[in-house]
């Protein structure tokens, strides 16, 4: 049912309106209006504005009448903005520049250590260097990490492998970016990417799971990434599974990770003769595809850990679908055949029939998720970016002459 709107919703609502338009096309604005839950009147006048701002335009095409008279489609200006979504790993960094659209228009590597005493450092210049050389209106910089992250706004982290504890990944790139920063979870912000571009756009609830070097998962339920209190939530790669199974590195015993991580697999390979001197993971999926029983037995048993594990975790939050990705899904053919069953037959019979979807990512597609902590701004009514989620909406909303370029966007 349609509202109207009070003046500080208004600013909400235009937002959305970008937003909507760039995620999902052009649309008319009685469909803008359905989509967003306000109303006609609402949205003619809002629209009104941001045409005279010129940051949406009237199409030639005419959406199908439905029984009145055929109304004029409108879609985003181009030059409206662009995000820029970076993912951080242990050895480099993968930045790209998405437009409102989804749409990558650049993309690259950046070098970068992890363990050197001054990775911070490295990571501000070597992205201030990247950043400053972009063309076109930034509305800020998603940063996705391997690790847990207190909030999306303050972007404090704490990632082992990175071997950061408590890193002000937020407060020191936004001092020296001079642009909103958003940092979160990795596994959290493909989940967000999926909620603008893939299986989220028709599901509202569902659960993403990584599998590779760690295990992880997001949580999304009514169209919102649940975070938990601390930012933990979805942390499945440490649900202990095995009280007699080995020390993970988080210390506890017979995590999930510890026992179908990469590094765990490759252990196994060894132990049981498959893999010899300094061969790891490639050359155990090769002896898989090669047909080595040994090698493919040792996937499909982590399936089966996988698929006992995944199916507690369905039956409790009730997905619509499972998202699967992550580099371990190079070897799925393997895992699959322990998962199905293990997965299956541990749901309830109601359960059972749950969809589940084997996604492949690259690094390009971790930043595109970076990069829709910015984009899903615009719908952000849930407060999850905070401060910096209200600044990128402030920064999309001020005309293009107020924004030439990254520092001279001052904050709202
Ligand atoms: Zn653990």
């Amino acid at each position: 049912m349609s509202v109207e709107s009070t003046p500080m919703q208004d600013t909400m609502i235009q937002s959305s309106i970008l937003g909507m338009l760039g995620s999902r096309g052009a649309m008319s604005r009685a469909d803008l209006a359905r989509a967003l839950k306000v109303s006609s009147a609402t949205v003619t006048q809002i629209c009104k504005l941001l045409i005279a701002r010129e940051m949406i335009a009237e199409t030639d095409d005419l959406a199908p009448s439905r029984g009145g008279r055929p109304a004029r489609l409108l879609e985003l200006v181009s030059s409206a903005g662009t995000a820029v979504g970076v993912k951080v790993t242990a050895d480099h960094i993968a930045v790209v520049q998405v437009g409102l659209d989804g749409t990558v228009e650049s993309s690259q590597t950046v070098e970068f250590a992890a363990l050197r005493p001054d990775s911070l450092d490295q990571l501000a210049r070597g992205l201030g260097e990247v950043i400053g050389a972009l063309p076109g209106r930034l509305l800020g910089v998603g940063v996705a990490v391997p690790g847990s992250v207190d909030s999306r706004d303050s972007g404090i982290v704490d990632a082992p492998t990175l071997n950061w504890s408590a890193a002000q990944i937020g407060a020191i790139l936004r001092t020296r970016l001079n642009l909103p920063v958003l940092v979160e979870n990795d596994v959290n912000a493909v989940a967000v990417a999926d909620r603008l571009y893939g299986a989220g756009q028709d599901h509202d609830t569902y659960l993403v799971v990584t599998i590779g070097r760690g295990v992880g998962s997001a949580i999304v339920i009514d169209g919102i990434v649940r975070r938990g209190a601390n930012g933990g939530a979805g942390e499945i790669g440490h649900m202990s599974v095995d009280p007699a199974g080995p020390v993970c590195e988080c210390g506890s015993r017979g995590c999930l990770e510890a026992l179908i991580g990469a590094s765990a697999l490759v252990q196994k390979g060894h132990e049981r003769g498959v893999l010899a001197g300094r061969q790891g993971g490639a050359e155990l999926l090769e002896a898989a595809r090669q047909g080595n029983d040994a090698a493919r037995r040792i996937y499909t048993d982590a399936g089966d850990v996988l698929g006992r594990a995944l199916s507690g975790v369905v039956q409790m939050l009730d997905p619509e679908i499972v998202v699967l990705l992550g580099e371990g899904t190079d070897a799925w053919p393997y895992w699959q055949p322990g998962f199905e069953t293990s997965f299956r037959s541990g749901l309830m019979p109601s359960r059972r029939g749950v969809p589940f979807l084997v996604e492949s990512w690259s690094d390009y597609q971790w930043a595109l998720g970076a990069a829709a902590l910015v984009l899903s701004a615009p719908f952000d009514a849930s407060g999850a970016g905070g401060e910096q989620g209200r600044w990128v909406r402030a920064r999309l909303q001020r005309p293009a002459e107020n924004l030439a370029s990254p520092t001279a966007g001052a904050r709202p």
